[in-house]
């Protein structure tokens, strides 16, 4: 008893002087899209009280966004071309495109720069934030280029119950993790020409073709087997197994290694019979894709109607979720409901043909639903989503493209869109997308409403909210093509 009312009044005393914390951190690293920041020398990032804090030259210089000090208010305002986000040292409250907003952990001074929470700031201004408490990392990611999120991994700078785990722990003190892992394989599947690799986090792999005997090698850089990988695939003391593929006439096996462990490297083989082609492609939930034979893999309907062709995208799908809601629904789901009505709708209209990337809870990678409107030469690519946050405030709709060709059928659809959902009109916005760049004809991507705010949320799975947004949709999609 006398105990924990001690470690209740250390936690009290962190809570109280938060910069106590700081003197056992920055050893946190922070990976953007994938990728390490490489922090000037010096710069430090602390972890207080399971709160990551960076120096605001970290938030202008790493992540890009426009930073600026006002010492005689003493607030930072940290803003890009749609979000402003004011803090104030010492204060909890921020102001965010001039509303309210509070934060888990006030600004502070430190030495001589001023720190400010990570996950607040990047998931204000738009990021994807998964803080990974084994690799003591932070990963960002933009827009949906995100990263898995992986329930229970998420305590980066969400709010730590005084007394639910030790306090040494939140403040990165003696655990001392392995740094060279960065991800783990989680499963390798096969089927059709397609094998699939699932890792905990973005993994760029290195692929290439081997003659005598014909095989295709994936090496999976900085990976390692995750526990239970061992429980769902064979695997033998060495480390070792094989993947039994029986449906592809070139593959006779494909097997798998930890390759070498400095540094940690699963590599697997996809022994062939014959020399194939083949594609390679990741998605940013962690999944990769190498698709055998892909020149001719993907079916494409033949189209010689001399219709208008539109390419309906439901974004993710099968393994691949997308955001989770508030009330544990998945965005894939609402993005196929949306999409199958704006099918139908779309099937009415006799100068349009229609193609969806997928009709069912399939796992498509983002490059076959780019392939296949390019090899439909389709007129359009519409993609739909909800969007997800790491607090429950940001709400509303937007439309995003990458390529300029793209912003008149973005600003068609998003006019009509915006009048349909009724939500906050959070505009249309250049963002690089993979389907929106990756493809030949004027693509968009249509984030319907926040999945992460109730209102939004509520809205969203409403029958009534989806017929009248595909209605909105399919209007946008007609003015445009003027038919
Ligand atoms: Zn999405």
């Amino acid at each position: 008893m006398k105990k924990f009312s001690l470690l209740g009044f250390f936690i009290v005393f962190l809570l109280a002087f938060p910069n106590v914390g700081e003197a056992s951190s920055g050893d946190a690293k922070i990976f953007l899209d994938g990728e390490q920041l490489n922090l000037a020398s010096g710069v430090k990032v602390a972890n207080v009280n399971n709160n990551i804090m960076i120096p605001i030259r970290v938030v202008s210089e790493n992540l890009g966004f426009k930073v600026k000090w006002d010492k005689a208010s003493q607030s930072v305002t940290v803003k890009n071309s749609d979000t402003t986000v004011k803090m104030f040292i010492g204060s909890k409250s921020a102001e965010i495109d001039g509303q309210q907003a509070s934060m888990n952990i006030a600004p502070m001074l430190s030495k001589h720069t001023t720190l400010v929470p990570l996950r607040f700031v990047s998931s204000e201004m738009g990021m994807n934030v998964r803080w990974d408490n084994e690799m003591k990392a932070v990963f960002l990611s933009s827009g949906e280029n995100e990263p898995p999120s992986r329930s229970g991994q998420d305590g980066g700078a969400t709010p730590s119950k005084p007394g639910d785990k030790a306090p040494g722990k939140s403040t990165g003190s003696a655990v001392s993790p392995k740094p060279e892992i960065l991800a783990t394989v989680d499963g390798i599947s096969f089927s059709e020409n397609q094998l699939m690799i699932s890792t905990s986090s973005r993994v760029t792999p290195k692929v290439f073709q081997l003659k005598g005997p014909d095989r295709i090698v994936v090496d999976l850089p900085n990976t390692a087997f995750s526990n239970i990988f061992g429980t769902e695939h064979m695997m033998n003391a060495q480390n070792s197994g094989e993947l039994v593929v029986t449906e592809h006439p070139e593959v006779s096996q494909i097997r798998y290694s930890l390759f070498s462990d400095s540094p940690s490297t699963v590599r697997v083989v996809i022994q062939l019979t014959a020399p194939v082609n083949y594609t390679v492609s990741t998605d940013n939930s962690g999944l990769i894709f190498i698709d055998l034979g892909a020149a001719d893999s993907v079916p494409v309907p033949q189209i010689d109607s001399g219709n208008k062709v539109v390419v309906i995208d439901a974004g993710h799908g099968g393994s691949a979720p997308g955001k989770v809601s508030v009330t544990g629904k998945y965005e894939k789901d609402f993005n196929l409901s949306l999409a199958q009505k704006v099918e139908a709708l779309l099937q009415k209209e006799e100068d349009i043909d229609v193609v969806m990337t997928r009709t069912d809870d399939s796992t498509i990678s983002l490059s076959e639903r780019s392939e296949l409107a390019n090899r439909l030469n389709s007129n359009i690519f519409v993609s739909i989503h909800g969007n997800g946050h790491g607090t429950s405030s940001p709400n509303g709709t937007e439309t995003l493209y990458t390529r300029d060709a793209s912003l008149e059928l973005a600003n068609t659809i998003h006019k009509h869109l915006i009048k349909a959902t009724g939500l906050k009109d959070r505009r249309v916005k250049k963002q690089n997308l993979h389907v929106t760049r990756e493809t030949n004809m004027p693509a968009v991507l249509l984030e319907i409403g926040f999945l992460s705010n109730k209102g939004d949320e509520a809205q969203m799975f409403d029958e009534e909210f989806q017929n009248r947004v595909a209605e909105a949709i399919v209007n946008g999609i007609k003015e445009y093509l003027k038919v």
